[in-house]
């Protein structure tokens, strides 16, 4: 039996706009706009759309490095939503994060050894020997070199750098990983080095994953369930496979078209979007894809589409599928 991990209800994370000497708040961005969903131990769901879309601010006001505007976040049947210092700091332990700069993420006048093991010091785990024996572990479990211990960030290339943030991250032993763009930054033939090593851990450490990209080909091959956002809000939820075999959503069927297929003799027309994202800080009336949807309706323009379940686990906000 599939236990839930997190559940996002109803989240919300609009960022203020001021201006003026005096700071006036004059609009906001809703970088995050209503979304829920839940995430069960040991699954991994993608994140996909844009930038902009709001995916990584998703991310991150879930594990609480941005404050929620409103809704609820519950974890482990916990709600953390106003968690104070106290439990942020017992939830860092539970919760990590893997940003897609490897480099900019890992400070680089620390060597490899004091970066994998500080979480552990600030949260006054083991001994020394223990922290040291749990590095050269992780390390190798990441696939570096042991001796890595004493080299610089700067000594290492782009993916070995990458491994060494994951092995930060895992230095704790959490159980929810948020992987923001963890490959974008890298060469293809590094990238699936990378997904291969997340899903190797993923079975030994029993680790669910939220996996965050604007690339669904990347989160296609690790993600068994898939969230596609536009401006901040969910458009489509489905199994991987089912959404891939069965796209509804028309932003879901453009991004669809717009990877490359391996099979040439395969055709798939692509769908070219007009047009610019929209801003989030002044999103469009009715449904927010409508000023660059191909299928646009007159009711779009003046309705929200409902959330709608349209079976097998398959979710979708538009209104040519709630007719
Ligand atoms: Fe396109 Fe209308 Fe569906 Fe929005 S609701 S995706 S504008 S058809």
């Amino acid at each position: 039996m599939t236990e839930t991990l997190l559940e996002v209800k109803n989240l919300k994370k609009y960022f203020p706009i001021q201006k003026g000497l005096l700071k006036k708040t004059v609009g906001h961005v809703k970088a995050v706009d209503n979304i829920s969903f839940s995430v069960e131990a040991g699954e991994t769901v993608g994140i996909v759309g844009e930038s902009g879309c709001g995916k990584s601010t998703t991310g991150k006001t879930i594990i609480r490095l941005e404050d929620p505007t409103s809704g609820e976040i519950i974890f482990k049947n916990k709600d953390i939503t106003t968690a104070d210092y106290a439990t942020l700091k017992k939830l860092r332990r539970e919760m990590q994060i893997v940003f897609q700069d490897p480099f900019s993420s890992l400070n680089p006048r620390y060597k490899v050894g004091s970066i994998i093991e500080r979480p552990m010091k600030i949260h006054n785990l083991y001994d020394k020997k223990e922290r040291k024996d749990r590095v050269l572990s992780l390390l190798e479990q990441c696939g570096l070199d042991p001796s890595s211990i004493h080299k610089y960030p700067h000594e290492f290339s782009g993916g070995q750098r990458q491994r060494i943030g994951i092995a930060r991250a895992l230095a704790l032993n959490p159980s929810l990983l948020v992987l923001d763009e963890p490959v974008s930054a890298l060469d293809v033939s590094i990238q699936s080095q990378i997904i291969n090593l997340l899903e190797d851990l993923q079975e030994e450490f029993n680790l669910t994953y939220l996996f965050i990209s604007h690339d669904l080909s990347v989160v296609r091959h690790i993600s068994d369930r898939i969230i596609v956002m536009y401006l901040g809000q969910m458009c489509e939820m489905a199994e991987t496979i089912e959404l891939f075999n069965n796209p509804l959503h028309p932003y879901t069927q453009a991004l669809l078209s717009a990877i490359p297929l391996p099979d040439t003799n395969r055709k798939i027309e692509r769908i070219m979007l007009k047009g610019d994202l929209p801003s989030p800080s002044n999103p469009p009336a009715g449904c927010p894809f409508h000023t660059r949807c191909p299928k646009v309706m007159d009711m779009c323009r003046q309705e929200k589409p409902q959330w709608k379940d349209a079976g097998k686990g398959h979710f979708v906000s538009c209104h040519i599928y709630n007719q």
